[in-house]
């Protein structure tokens, strides 16, 4: 075993065929026992459930090498969580808590070659996913499923230095209320396709989201939660029922209260408190950047801009950072249970 012969520090985030894949098939009521694999193609039928009414769920976590050379991931319980919660809304059935870990581990373990070692800023991003793969015709749940782990090696989020980046709110909604954009399903990032395609095309990184019912209230972007720092350095989070419960942003509230010691307020965020100017930071956070700082959001031409600016993070968001990572990393002591061991 050896490491794969990659430029580690120059990898971007894409998609690269690695050795083994672990898959589990759902039939008759029962989960088989689940293996890793070889084959990176899947054979389904034409009128497969995901094919017809987009019945597919997944998760996103990371592996990496820490400052003492083990292979580890962040909090893989939360993801197995989140994806049966998933499960559940869309009429699947759940792939067990304590197998999806299993899986995890096991699928990292058979592709260690591909961790990025440390220092390298890249990690390898690991993807589990479930989908309806009989045929359905009438509406209706599939009755067979497939459960999926595949792993690629992604480069570093902030290739020199993260900058602020400048979002727009969206004139589209992401979630509807009672609707499904508190679980990760596929069906959610489909319908914001070409709200990010229309941002990119007019210079914004990112959409920022109201909420779907008055409009008035911040929810997140495509795929990252957001977070606020107030006057007094404390953090604000804002709080809605669609909004998808980001891993990193619960870490973050957490290394927040406990390490860092600010007062953190989960709570309905209004855009017009936004212009008000009562925010001094403003981040995004998920998997991929764990905190990336935004300078700017323009609502329609009207530019809101925080205090910390727009060439780098500001102090706050920083400390945040440069400790979930440090904690991610061994480089900090972490909570018990944050970070599982695989080889
Ligand atoms: C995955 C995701 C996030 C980030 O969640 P993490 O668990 O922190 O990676 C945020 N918002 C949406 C819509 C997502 O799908």
């Amino acid at each position: 075993m050896a490491k794969k012969n990659i430029d580690w520090g120059n990898i971007g985030f894409g998609y690269v065929v690695t050795d083994k894949r672990y898959v589990s098939y759902y039939k008759g009521g029962t989960w088989d026992d689940g293996a890793l694999i070889e084959d990176d193609k899947i054979v389904m039928s034409e009128d497969a459930g995901v094919l017809q009414y987009s019945q597919s769920v997944f998760e996103g976590l990371k592996a990496y090498t820490t400052e003492d050379g083990h292979i580890v991931c962040f909090r893989p319980d939360l993801n197995a969580s989140r994806m049966a919660e998933s499960a559940r809304r869309l009429e699947m059935p759940v792939f067990p808590e304590d197998r999806f870990i299993d899986a995890v581990k096991q699928t990292v373990k058979a592709n260690q070659d591909w961790v990025p070692p440390y220092g390298t800023g890249a990690t390898l991003y690991i993807r589990p996913y479930m989908f309806g793969i009989s045929p359905v015709i009438g509406v209706n749940p599939a009755e067979e499923y497939m459960f999926r782990i595949f792993v690629t090696p992604v480069g570093p989020y902030f290739k020199g230095g993260a900058k602020p980046i400048v979002v727009r709110i969206s004139d589209f909604d992401r979630a509807a209320p009672r609707g499904t954009g508190h679980i990760k399903a596929g069906l959610n990032y489909a319908m914001s396709l070409h709200a990010i395609v229309d941002a990119h095309k007019k210079g914004f990184a990112e959409n920022i989201y109201l909420d779907p019912a008055t409009r008035t209230k911040i929810e997140e972007t495509g795929g990252a939660n957001i977070i606020f720092v107030d006057h007094d350095g404390n953090l604000v989070i804002p709080a809605s029922d669609s909004i998808l419960p980001s891993i990193t942003r619960r870490s973050i509230h957490y290394v927040a209260e406990h390490y860092l010691g600010l007062k953190v307020t989960e709570r309905e965020v209004y855009l017009s408190e936004v212009k008000e100017g009562k925010f001094v930071e403003c981040g995004l956070c998920g998997t991929a950047a764990v905190v990336s700082p935004v300078g700017i959001i323009n609502d329609h031409g009207e530019e809101i801009r925080f205090a910390s600016g727009t060439e780098k993070m500001g102090p706050v968001t920083q400390k945040l950072y440069d400790t979930l990572t440090g904690i991610q990393m061994g480089r900090i002591e972490a909570p018990e249970g944050w970070i599982v061991k695989i080889c």
